[in-house]
This record gives structure tokens, sequence and C-alpha cells, in this order.
């Protein structure tokens, strides 16, 4: 029988970029289902992927379809697979993991010690099929925008890291407005933070950030943020921390302005170690939080604030046919970019 082809976004050379390659469409083992993608996202991970970092190249190989935030309808569902239907609109969750560590035996998939990450660790999303186990399978209401569902693996991240704490009438810094921080700003103002600030170095990210409602947007190379804090009432400082852009000045920034108790989730990974003075955070009673993936009922959070009125199109700042991706990884890469959106549906 003759092997069915389809385009994929692959990982072709040991070295810096991608390439649009006719690959096999995956074969659908029992317990799996095959996805036909419709919209994907690019992530910073991608970018890592394009730019080949040393993680990057710890994860993936060369040759391997990449990509991990999509929506995409059934195709096939393989042996076994009950509780979905072909042509079903559907995500995924782009952590598998082992189920019977000890986290995944009380639903902390989150934190197992053997994930397997989809578009890193084996094939992923940026192709025209993509197919992973039915554990792993989101159904989506087909009434949401398709364009924000192709980016809710990482709208769960930013989920994730806000709603780790109470938000209602609380004050809440945000280090970093990449697109997860900027998801972020909006999670915390739908949810009811009192003064949401965020802050960067990248002008045109802080002005996404500001059509997400933030209170402030701070660009803290040339804005002093307590002058800020001063204007906006924030009189003991920040009750929730938000630390998403794995600087280390920015997390000093961050512990400096915390309200003694306050609470911090980490969701940034940086480049190298941070330094910090532990005597801060005990004498001022700080609870650091590390957030990694999200969790399995994100996924019906996110759904529910979108169709709640949580508008997240602001976010999206380019839109592509999959055979110019490479624009997108170059807006991606310039830094001037929220989501870019590719578009799979068409030929
Ligand atoms: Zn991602
Ligand atoms: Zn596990």
């Amino acid at each position: 029988m003759e092997q069915k082809m389809m385009d994929a976004i692959i990982k072709h050379v040991d070295g810096e970029g991608l390439a649009l390659a006719r690959v096999p469409v995956p074969e659908v083992g029992p317990g799996e289902v095959l996805i036909r993608i419709h919209k994907t996202a690019i992530c910073g991970t991608d970018v890592h992927i394009y730019d080949w970092t040393d993680w990057s190249k710890a994860h993936v190989h060369v040759g391997q379809t990449i990509g991990h935030e999509y929506v995409g309808e059934i195709a096939e569902l393989g042996a076994g697979v009950t509780g979905f239907t072909v042509g079903q609109r559907v995500s995924g969750e782009g952590h598998i993991t082992c189920g019977h560590c000890r986290n995944c035996h009380t639903g902390n998939i989150q934190w197992c010690k053997d994930t397997v990450g989809v578009g890193v660790d084996r094939n992923g999303a940026f192709a025209e099929y993509l197919c992973i186990p039915a554990k792993n399978v989101i159904a989506i209401d087909p009434e949401l925008d398709e364009d924000v569902v192709s980016f809710f693996d990482a709208f769960g991240n930013a989920t994730h890291t806000a709603l780790m704490w109470d938000l209602i009438g609380e004050d809440v810094l945000i280090t970093g407005a990449g697109p997860i921080g900027i998801i972020a700003a909006g999670i915390c103002k739908f949810a009811g933070a009192r003064r949401v600030v965020i802050t960067d170095l990248n002008d045109y990210r802080l002005g996404l950030a500001r059509k997400m409602g933030v209170d402030a947007a701070v660009n803290t190379g040339r804005e002093d943020l307590r002058e800020i804090m001063h204007e906006l009432k924030i009189v003991e400082g920040f009750d929730i921390g938000l630390e998403m852009s794995g600087s280390g000045a920015a997390f000093k920034q961050m512990v400096s302005t915390m309200r003694n108790g306050g609470k911090i989730s980490l969701l940034g990974l940086g480049p190298k170690p941070i330094e910090l003075d532990m005597n801060d955070i005990i004498t001022r009673g700080l609870t650091l939080q590390g957030i990694y993936g999200r969790k399995m009922d994100n996924w019906h959070q996110m759904s529910y604030m979108v169709q709640g009125g949580l508008d997240l199109t602001p976010v999206i700042t380019h839109r592509f046919h999959y055979t110019d991706f490479q624009k997108g990884f170059d807006a991606m890469r310039s830094g001037n970019s929220g989501k870019v959106v590719l578009d799979w549906t068409k030929k």
C-alpha cells in the first residue's frame, strides 16, 4: 500500500532554521487519535528550536515535525477509542504523561516524572495531521474562535500561573510582556484583581498589554516602577507576582516590590541561574511556586473564561498561511509580535 504523505514544518538541519517538507501521515495505533490540523500558533519554544539552542538539541531530533499549539478536527479514531467522533473539533494537551507515577495518580499530570512533549520530544502539530493518545485529546466547543483556540496551550500556561492564587481585590505584578504574560494580565483582570501592572523592556509588547487592559505597562529600562506603584496607590507592595521573563533583574525587582507575605508563581525559564538572597524570601514570608505546563482542569477554565467574555484577540498580531511560516518565525524572532497564527485549512 502506498504511504500517504502530508506537508509538515520540520527541523531539517543540525543548525538554525526550519523547512517545509513532505512526510508520511502518521499511522493511528490503538488508543490514538488522528487530528486534521486547522490552525497552529508559534510558541517561544518553537523559536528556541528554530534557533537550535542547547536545550532544543537535547530534545528535538533532526527530521522531526515541531509545534504544539493547535486546533483541528478528528480525522480518524484508533482501535478502542470511545467518547470522540470523527469531525469533532479538538485541541490537545501537549504533555504526554506516564499515567502511573505518584503525580499522575493524584491528577497532577503537570508534574509527571516521565513527561514527553508533543512537537519537542516527538512529532508535533505543524503538519496537516497529528497523532496523539486519546487521553490527551481535548474537546473544543465549535463556537469558539479557532484563531484563539490555536494558542490554548500557551493560554493554559498563563491560566495555571495566574490562577495559582486568589486574585480578587489583589494587586498583581507580571514581569515579562511576552504573549503568556499579556494573556495572564487579561486573566487577572477577568478574575477580579484590583491593579495589574506588567513590566518589560519592549515597547511593542507593552503596547499589546495595554490593549489587554492592564492598569500600567512599565518599561523598566526608563521608568520607575515604585513611582507607578505610588500613582496606583499600591502602598505595601504587590500581593501576587507572576514571573514570566526568566530574567534575574526582573525577578529581583519583583521580590523587592512584593508585600510581606506575598505569593509568586514562576513560569519564565531563564538562560542562566539567578542569584537570590534567601533572607529576603524567609524574613518577608514570601511564597514561591514553580509552574510547569498546565493542569487538565485549566482546559475547561480556558473555554469558560472565553465564553464568559475574556477577549484574547488583542494578543494575535500576525496570521499567515503555513507555507509562509518563515514570515511567522521572522515576526516572532523580531520581538515585535504577540501570537502568530498559521492556517492549515487551505492548500
Ligand atoms: Zn508553547
Ligand atoms: Zn506520570
